[in-house]
């Protein structure tokens, strides 16, 4: 090839920005390739992950994960507005809706998912709507300044997440969920019920085992959702967070294989059934299993990148962890591994206390040495230390219970010293404690400092505390003084991928 490498990136979401960040990252001059970003939307990539925190002040600016002036320093090629609409694979180029023409020699589908609505009769009327992007946010907001009532279908993360948005707004809020239980993916029955119990003291008014069937004029609100069985509710505001579906209309299209329900399917390398064209993120379909976090499309966007630019083809993806802590409206709620104890003869360990509204249930192999899985709900103190110990398949050195009882008498924790080196710390960047410990003896000697040489806790930023742990307890081993030089970035091969470890 005499020409540089054309890479063409439909998407400009969390992921493929990712993607944009290491494969410019990668280049060198020997191995030239120039980038172009064809965004869907009108501005480039934001924080999807902090979107709610939209609703407590924060401004798109204040999102953005990147801007026009950062690109063209990193001379990529980027265009707004830009939809793709047609991918002629012979010729090798990409056109959009308003008929501008892209060749590529690489082209790589970032195009994320978009809302499930549930075909409901009267789901299309006016003030209908999701919780996505920006644009979605300005939607809600404009309508919540004419509402009273809100209502959000569907009672998962993201539908609890939308739901606290409606209460920051002022509305009377209420979560309609199908199953009999809230986090149905995340928690298990038990940790589902103090979830409920919670959020409905909070003020938000939780109705499970409801099916929505038709929404029609209301009596006291602009409309009437009327359930199966014969209930209605009245509101004046329906936000539909009932799920995602992958983006793979390209895909179908254009003849690339997805799988028999969505997804585009990629290879270990993230490539799809065209190999010169890549999918990585939400839209694609690996092993059957598509993830809905971004620690996973992060890691597939950098084996993407290492791929196109073929130094490093023997790079995989294996698969990633869907471990998860977060804080819904002030309630803690951790979910780790196998929290559902499916895997066969798994053993569970129960801790229940109902006055305090604390709920933790960690779920071991048989012989009860490794931890596979774990449910926290109202207290999520213990997670770091259970990830550590499922993350890095730890023998456990006490009996299992006490990990979680709070008057057992030996309770196991991991102290920093313990951990291996290569105890993988933030699994949205793959940061491991070592990684961690090279930057604060190179000079970042506190958590800005370790975030921006390392990138650990930019992602979804639940490994906060653990590497606040790591630098004091690095600092304090080495005697560090607090005035340092300038922290230097590290070289990528100072990271250590997941598919390293055990
Ligand atoms: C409210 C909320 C909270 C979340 N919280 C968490 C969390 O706590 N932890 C976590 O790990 N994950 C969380 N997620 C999920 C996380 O945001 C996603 O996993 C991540 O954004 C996926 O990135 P992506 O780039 O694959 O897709 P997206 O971010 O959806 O980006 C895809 C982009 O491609 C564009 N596009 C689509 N088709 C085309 C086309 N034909 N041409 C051009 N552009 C196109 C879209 O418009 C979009 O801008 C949350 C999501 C939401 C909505």
């Amino acid at each position: 090839m005499n020409h540089k490498q054309r890479v063409v990136v439909v998407g400009n979401g969390m992921v493929g920005h990712h993607f944009v960040e290491q494969i410019t990252s990668l280049i060198n001059p020997s191995s030239d390739a120039e980038v172009t970003v064809l965004s869907g939307e009108e501005r480039l990539a934001y924080d999807r992950v902090h979107l709610s925190e939209f609703f407590a002040g924060k401004t798109a600016d204040d999102l953005a994960l990147t801007n026009e002036q950062i690109y063209a320093d990193w001379q990529v090629r980027f265009y707004t507005n830009a939809k793709v609409t047609h991918i002629n694979r012979e010729k090798q180029q990409v056109t959009t809706s308003e008929g501008a023409i892209f060749d590529y020699d690489k082209l790589v589908l970032a195009t994320g998912s978009f809302p499930f609505v549930p075909p409901i009769p009267g789901k299309d009327r006016e003030h209908c709507l999701v919780y996505r992007t920006i644009a979605d946010l300005n939607a809600i907001k404009h309508s919540a300044s004419s509402s009273k009532v809100g209502v959000v279908i569907g009672g998962g993360l993201l539908g609890l997440e939308a739901a606290n948005a409606l209460k920051q707004l002022g509305l009377e809020t209420h979560v309609v969920e199908f199953a009999p239980q809230l986090m149905g993916v995340q928690v298990d029955g038990g940790g589902g019920r103090l979830l409920k119990d919670k959020i409905s003291a909070l003020g938000v008014q939780v109705h499970t085992s409801m099916a929505t069937e038709e929404i029609v004029d209301g009596d006291s609100c602009r409309y009437k959702m009327c359930f199966k069985g014969g209930e209605t509710l009245e509101t004046d505001l329906i936000l539909f967070s009932a799920g995602i579906r992958p983006y793979d209309n390209l895909a179908r299209e254009f003849d690339l294989a997805v799988g028999e329900r969505g997804g585009i399917v990629i290879n270990d390398h993230c490539q799809t059934s065209d190999q010169n064209i890549y999918a990585i993120g939400e839209c694609a379909l690996w092993s059957n299993f598509i993830f809905g976090l971004v620690a996973p499309g992060y890691a597939m966007a950098k084996i993407a990148a290492k791929h196109i630019l073929s130094s490093h083809s023997d790079c995989a993806f294996t698969g990633a962890d869907m471990s998860t802590k977060l804080k819904l409206m002030g309630v803690e709620v951790g979910s780790i591994g196998d929290a559902h104890g499916r895997t066969q003869d798994a053993r569970s360990y129960v801790f229940d206390d109902q006055l305090s509204g604390v709920y933790k249930k960690i779920v071991t192999d048989p012989a009860g040495t490794r931890l596979i899985g774990a449910v926290l709900v109202g207290d999520t103190s213990d997670y770091d230390n259970l990830l550590q110990y499922h993350l890095n398949d730890l023998a456990l050195s006490v009996a299992p219970e006490s990990l979680i009882f709070p008057l057992a008498p030996t309770a196991d924790t991991i102290s920093i010293a313990d951990l291996p080196a290569e105890a993988m710390i933030c699994s949205c960047h793959q940061v491991t404690k070592h990684t961690i410990e090279q930057a604060v003896l190179a000079g970042a000697i506190d958590l800005v400092g370790v975030q921006t040489v390392t990138k650990a806790c930019t992602g979804c930023g639940s490994c906060k505390s653990r590497v606040n742990c790591i630098i004091e307890h690095c600092v304090t081993e080495h005697s560090l003084a607090v005035t340092q030089a300038e922290p230097k970035r590290l070289s990528d091969s100072a990271l250590i991928p997941v598919t390293e470890l055990a």
